[in-house]
């Protein structure tokens, strides 16, 4: 999920500097982009919490970091196993975390609309409605099983993070409007002609 939101895109753009915006440039270029068919698919349980798991969830953290984003699925990377990374809390007690094939154990009735971006679909937002608390189960990298009481934007990391295991974008979960516009930004746009 990008950090992002509406105008700020912008300004926040001018203003980066120079080595940071090159870092988020390489960083996207490794993150899968739509429509990226690995994006669809289903990620598979973890089984083995080894140094593999380990590397891939350093990799994923450092990535999300340097791309701006607060989460980042293993799908997104093309890995199709069920892990994600992402920062919880406030900013200035900012709490990365690593969830291994997180569920969703409860959620409270209330539900929020508020405007998403992913780190696979540049440049749109996109209002998606979501349960505003949850109870998240998982294993850490360790396997060790976790338990975390969310809310608010929290809440709406780990769903959005959820839904990438399952090939669920957040174009599948806004209003038939605001995808249609979404799809008409996303469309590659045609080469070119004599452009190397
Ligand atoms: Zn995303």
């Amino acid at each position: 999920m990008a950090e992002e939101h509406g105008q700020v895109v912008e300004d926040d753009a001018k203003e980066r500097d120079p080595e940071r915006e090159a870092r988020r440039r390489l960083a996207l270029a490794q993150i899968r982009q739509y429509p990226d068919p690995a994006l669809r698919l289903h990620a598979a349980e973890v089984e083995a919490f080894d140094d593999d798991l380990r590397r891939l969830s350093e990799r994923m953290l450092r990535l999300m970091t340097e791309a701006s984003g607060i989460g980042l699925a293993a799908t997104q990377v093309g890995v199709l196993r069920r892990l994600f990374v992402c920062r919880l809390g406030e900013e200035d007690a900012e709490d990365l975390r690593a969830f291994v094939n997180p569920v969703v154990s409860s959620a409270g009735e209330e539900r929020e609309t508020e405007e998403e971006g992913c780190l696979s679909l540049q440049g749109v937002l996109l209002p998606v409605e979501r349960p505003a608390r949850l109870t998240l189960e998982a294993r850490d990298l360790s396997g060790e099983p976790v338990q975390v009481e969310l809310e608010g934007l929290d809440a709406r990391v780990v769903q959005h993070e959820l839904d990438h295991l399952d090939g669920v974008l957040i174009l599948d979960r806004t209003t038939d409007e605001a995808r249609r516009e979404a799809l008409a930004k996303l469309r590659p746009r045609p080469q070119l002609a004599g452009r190397a």
